[in-house]
């Protein structure tokens, strides 16, 4: 019985350890009243577990504070995350693209690569990348001792207990045992989170944008690349977590017997909406001898850009303001089934089409008009601006989340 009490009472204090150290790194700076109301545990516990960590290093005081930042009344000494305390690495791969960032404990990128290389070979990716991930370190004068966790992001079907991508239908990847392969190339020693790259974006978002997520319980990230997922999160403090893994979304049907996809199935989203079925119709017109404006943006490449597309599109060129019409109407089709079968708080759309103002008025408009208005209770569409870090960002995010278990 002693040491089950045992037992329990340093799985209690591991429990309130994380906790105060969540709302430390979520709400600091903070005084110590305030995380013991917001945990309901006693201010000695609080003083306690709080000591514990600024001996370790991780936590710091800083500041005075009385109300309104002003020196009035009680002085209580705020708490917060020292930044340089810890280090962490966010990796994401795909195909046809690396990014990798170097953070520190508040998520402030040190260092970061990026390049856009066709790469389908997966032991060849992995090992350019971690050779990558050595050169950001080097840089930093850091070393794989220095890094407290790192998080490989990447698309398809993942097993995070087990760190393997179990499917990438995309470049063929099937059971690749990303963290074992990772360890073993680098002789890193610390934890490595497997994870899908649209998850490990929307966690990107709770860490890097909190304050829109703040007073949300849920909300999926809709991700549209090569492929479209659309993770559906909850978000409360204890569990930030997908709830349908990536939301492999891209291979709901739209239209029966429609566009053959990539998944040898007909009419699926991901063959009208995704980055590759765009950019396919574009380049299935400029060989019919149409789209004469985005030939002319494009010259001499073979296959444009969404970005090329987009300014085709601004400038009129007919043929492609009918291709991305399409797959914008297709995607709020998508958003409204979304939204009626999940109620999210918030959805979070990541998809290079909506840097154009009317492609957002489109989606906005095509979803709202097929949402079904006996049950829908409102949603906050927010457009997330697409860049080139923010897989390896999110990836960071789930790195430093892991470490705070
Ligand atoms: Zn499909």
């Amino acid at each position: 019985m002693q040491i089950e009490h045992g037992s329990n009472s340093l799985r209690a204090k591991i429990t309130n350890q994380s906790a105060i150290l969540k709302i430390i790194y979520y709400f600091g700076p903070i005084k110590r009243a305030d995380i013991a109301d917001r945990l309901d545990l006693t201010l000695p516990t609080i003083t306690t577990n709080v000591n514990d960590m600024i001996a370790e290093g991780i936590v710091r005081e800083t500041g005075i504070c009385g109300a309104d930042g002003k020196r009035v009344g009680r002085k209580a000494r705020l708490v917060e995350i020292v930044p340089q305390a810890r280090h962490f690495i966010g990796i994401e791969i795909t195909g046809t693209r690396r990014a990798i960032c170097v953070v520190d404990y508040c998520g402030k990128v040190l260092e970061s690569y990026y390049d856009s290389e066709h790469c389908v070979d997966y032991e060849e990716n992995i090992r350019k990348t971690c050779g990558i991930a050595e050169a950001c370190l080097s840089r930093l004068h850091l070393s794989w001792q220095d890094i407290y966790g790192v998080c490989i992001g990447l698309p398809g079907v993942v097993d995070r207990a087990e760190g393997i991508l179990k499917v990438h239908p995309g470049n063929q990847w099937i059971n690749k045992n990303i963290r074992a392969d990772f360890k073993q190339l680098t002789g890193y020693e610390g934890d490595v989170a497997v994870e899908n790259n649209a998850c490990a974006r929307a966690s990107g978002v709770k860490l890097y944008r909190r304050e829109l997520l703040s007073d949300v319980q849920s909300f999926v990230y809709l991700f549209v690349d090569r492929g479209i997922a659309c993770p559906l999160i909850v978000n409360s403090f204890h569990y930030t977590e997908s709830v349908v893994g990536a939301g492999e979304v891209g291979h709901m049907v739209m239209e029966p017997g429609g566009a053959r996809c990539s998944c040898g199935n007909d009419g699926c989203l991901e063959a009208y909406s995704s980055d590759r079925a765009v950019i396919d119709r574009c380049v299935e017109a400029m060989a019919d001898g149409k789209a004469s404006v985005l030939r002319e943006i494009c010259k001499e490449d073979q296959r444009p850009s969404i970005a090329q597309i987009l300014a085709a599109q601004k400038a009129g060129d007919p043929q492609v303001c009918r291709i991305v019409e399409k797959a914008v109407y297709t995607l709020g089709i998508a958003v409204a089934n979304i939204v009626n079968f999940t109620s999210p708080d918030t959805i979070l759309i990541d998809c290079k089409l909506f840097s154009e103002e009317e492609n957002r008025k489109l989606i906005l408009d095509t979803a709202r008009k097929n949402l079904c208005n006996k049950t829908y209770r409102g949603v906050q569409s927010v457009f997330v601006e697409p860049s080139n870090d923010s897989g390896a960002k999110g990836a960071a995010a789930v790195a430093i989340n892991m470490c705070m278990q």
